[in-house]
């Protein structure tokens, strides 16, 4: 099993359907620690990313990630918009001249996503951030990779991980974003950022599956 340009454009449409599905939940974890557009913000960001991305006629593996990326960047203020955006951006650097990409591939799409989030937001393992869902799901793809899991079941095992960082920012202080002002008052409610991402995980093993 490996995806395919054909198969990418799919794991957009999913992504998008599946934010959108969740937007009342992701909004509201944003309304107790932040100003409550999370899910209004992502939702419109996919939507708009879908829609370009199924556009685009015979495009390259590079240019479907590279423009659900540009796409969500542009599509909302906020966060979010940059950091999403600039996640699917660092990933899709990674893919130039690929066909297709195995467990490997997207370890690495993952880790150059990581990577961009962090120089663009600052933010470390700990900060209660979407970073703590995505750190760990690039270590679980890097794990996967090392291990020579096929791309499938490695993606379960990647959107695992991100849910299980996800629930964990539940027990951490802000430190970045609206909820940053909270400070100790941010403990106890999961970040809206980080649940998104896994969601976004998850939606991306579903389709591949
Ligand atoms: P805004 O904070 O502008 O209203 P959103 O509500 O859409 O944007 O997104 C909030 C989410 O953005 C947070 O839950 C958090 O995961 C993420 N976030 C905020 N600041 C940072 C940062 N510096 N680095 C990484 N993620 C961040
Ligand atoms: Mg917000």
């Amino acid at each position: 099993m490996t995806i395919d340009a054909d198969l990418s454009k799919k794991i957009i449409l999913a992504m998008a359907q599946a934010i959108a599905d969740q937007q009342a939940m992701l909004s509201q974890l944003d309304v107790t620690v932040g100003d409550g557009d999370h899910g209004h913000n992502l939702a419109k960001a996919f939507a708009d990313a879908n829609k370009q991305v199924q556009a685009l006629s015979s495009a390259d593996l590079q240019t479907i990630w590279r423009t659900a990326g540009g796409s969500i960047r542009d599509s909302v203020g906020g966060a979010s918009g940059v950091l999403f955006g600039a996640f699917f951006t660092g990933a899709a650097r990674t893919l130039a001249g690929k066909v297709l990409l195995t467990t490997p591939d997207v370890a690495e799409m993952l880790e150059a996503g990581l990577a961009v989030v962090q120089k663009r937001g600052k933010a470390k393992p700990g900060d209660k951030t979407l970073v703590d869902a995505l750190a760990p799901a690039a270590e679980a793809a890097q794990k996967a990779a090392n291990d020579n899991i096929a791309v499938g079941p490695a993606l379960t095992k990647i959107s695992e991980a991100a849910l299980a960082g996800a629930e964990a920012t539940r027990d951490m202080i802000a430190q970045h974003g609206r909820a940053k002002f909270l400070g100790e008052r941010s403990v106890g409610h999961q970040d809206a950022g980080a649940t998104s991402m896994a969601i976004l995980l998850r939606a991306w093993a579903d389709a591949v599956r």
